[in-house]
């Protein structure tokens, strides 16, 4: 690339020249031709290891050896949307779909986000709320988090701050529950208290990429508030305990006043036809995410028991990955995971450089990251 600056340069938006571009995941294939390596596992984007529902496997082959591609997807995604609404027991005019969820935090930021508004999120929040703020050219106001040191949730969201925080030029706030990249969470009587509190005029998302997985005693019940609360948002994912994240397909449920405007923004056919098709069968195979979940509780009390074991402290997760600090730059051990083929996420560009995030495997990847990790730390 040339390093003279181009003149057309200093017309691109300040918010897009400021943002650090989101750093995924590194592909299996990457890793391969990096390192000659040909048995590799990925614990690095908290995807489902179990993979899709058969079901939606054989709906996928089925669809695939008609080869029909040749037509245009259903731009309205009538029979997903009439799926969610009955799973939900809302009407489809509070449902709006994505490519992902990403997709829906884009589309909010467009509606609600430019030029001197705000949108207020808080430290160790997804990498995607301040890249979708800064796309619009808004301003990022980042609450401070629980702290380190915090007793029951160190490096959670303080809703406290988060609502000290709050003026009447922040339009939009958004909150995972639980959050990534921490696993951390939100009680639900604290949380709605807080939604409750957040001025009519400002847009709350509440993003549940990881809700499935919620202990049961602590799910949140957020869809009963869309009724009470006009201003709140709620954005669900495919992409985890479905194992739908190849494909991309999210959608958020809200007042039908904001998914209209949401809509509107929305390319056309902004989720393929395998997308819709595949979403559409895995919301209907609730068996197949019962069982995600179980394999991923029984896990992760495994890894937290070995965790433990190496002196390795783990942040609270009701996710499926963990968050853990080595005590130490975190770089080489993420160096030697990779070098024994697993992949995990570095923190280090959410200023945790002492932290290594790893998504729950299977049993056997498990046991594989452990003894990968055990390798790494002795050498
Ligand atoms: C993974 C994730 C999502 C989902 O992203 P998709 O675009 O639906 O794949 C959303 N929010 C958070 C916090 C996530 O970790």
């Amino acid at each position: 690339m040339s390093t003279i600056e181009q003149p057309f340069l200093k017309n691109a938006l300040a918010g897009v020249m400021a943002l650090e571009p989101y750093s995924p995941g590194m592909p299996i294939d990457e890793l391969q031709r990096r390192l000659g390596l040909t048995d590799i596992i990925k614990l690095a984007s908290n995807e489902n290891p179990l993979g899709p529902s058969p079901l939606v496997k054989a709906a996928l082959a089925e669809h695939a050896a008609k080869g029909n591609v040749s037509l245009y997807p259903d731009g309205g995604g009538f029979r997903l949307k009439a799926k969610i609404a009955e799973f939900h027991g809302i009407d489809t005019s509070r449902i709006t779909l994505g490519n992902g969820s990403n997709d829906l935090l884009v589309f909010i930021a467009r509606v609600f986000l430019g030029p001197g508004r705000k949108a207020l999120f808080s430290e160790y929040c997804f990498a995607v709320y301040p890249l979708a703020t800064l796309a619009q050219n808004a301003e990022a106001i980042v609450a401070k988090a629980l702290p380190p040191d915090h007793p029951r949730m160190p490096y959670g969201h303080d809703l406290d701050a988060l609502a000290a925080a709050l003026t009447p030029e922040v339009s939009v706030v958004m909150i995972a529950n639980p959050n990534n990249p921490t696993g951390t969470w939100v009680e639900a009587a604290a949380l709605e208290a807080f939604v409750a509190k957040v001025p009519a005029s400002t847009l709350v998302v509440l993003d549940e990429a990881y809700i499935e997985y919620f202990e049961p005693s602590l799910k949140p019940g957020s869809r009963a508030w869309l009724d009470r609360y006009p201003n709140l948002v709620i954005t669900r994912t495919f992409s985890k305990t479905y194992g739908l994240a190849g494909l991309r397909a999210g959608y958020a449920l809200s007042h039908p006043s904001v998914a209209d405007l949401l809509n509107r923004v929305r390319q056309p056919f902004n989720l393929n036809m395998l997308a819709l098709l595949a979403a559409e069968v895995a919301l209907g195979d609730q068996a197949h995410v019962a069982k995600a979940v179980e394999l991923n509780r029984s896990e992760m009390v495994r890894l937290k028991t070995e965790f433990t074991a190496l002196g390795l402290k783990v942040l609270p997760s009701q996710a499926n990955f963990l968050t853990f600090d080595l005590g130490r730059e975190a770089a080489p051990i993420h160096k030697g995971l990779l070098e024994r083929g697993v992949i995990v996420r570095p923190m280090a560009s959410y200023d945790m450089p002492t932290y290594l995030r790893v998504s729950i495997g299977t049993t056997a990847e498990n046991t594989r990251f452990l003894d990968a990790l055990k390798a790494a730390l002795a050498a």
